[in-house]
């Protein structure tokens, strides 16, 4: 399925529509340039989930866990890990369990440990500024 948003609310409206569809154990990996919205989006998941604090981005702690009132969520930003070792190093397999939703910013930098079946959101700058191109999809084994 591919969206067209025109604003970070927009973005934000979209992911927390997209949230209905996951429960635990689904692993979203998102993919797109440096700044096309892939927080944003995340964002909009949280709060679709109910959670009502601050989402931010997790590029410096790597990794943020959110309790929301239905399921736990992990939210990864990979941009800064380059190697499964790194990986392993955060625990990041152990987050694969099913317990929880696995939101995984550059899951490029996380393709060898991806589970076989996932789920995909790709983000693209659109043709005006504000414009961003959301194709939504799925792995399946
Ligand atoms: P990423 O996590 O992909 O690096 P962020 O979500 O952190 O991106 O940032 C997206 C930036 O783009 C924000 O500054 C936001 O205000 C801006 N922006 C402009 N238009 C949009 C849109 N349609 N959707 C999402 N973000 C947008
Ligand atoms: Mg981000």
């Amino acid at each position: 399925m591919e969206y067209i948003t025109h604003s970070p609310e927009e973005t934000e409206a979209l992911g927390a529509e997209y949230a209905k569809s996951l429960k635990a154990g689904d692993v979203v990996a998102f993919s797109g340039d440096l700044g096309a919205g892939k927080t944003a989006f995340t964002r909009g998941v949280l709060h679709g989930l109910g959670y009502e604090g601050r989402v931010t981005s997790p590029t410096f702690a790597i990794a943020n866990e959110y309790e929301t009132p239905t399921v736990k969520v992990a939210h990864f930003d990979l941009y800064r890990i380059l190697d499964s070792e790194a990986l392993f190093e955060i625990g990041f397999d152990e987050y694969l369990d099913g317990s929880r939703i696995v939101l995984i910013e550059w899951s490029e930098n996380a393709a060898d440990v991806l589970p076989e079946a996932y789920k995909t959101v790709h983000i693209a700058y659109g043709d005006a500024d504000n414009d961003r191109r959301i194709t939504i999809g799925e792995v399946t084994v």
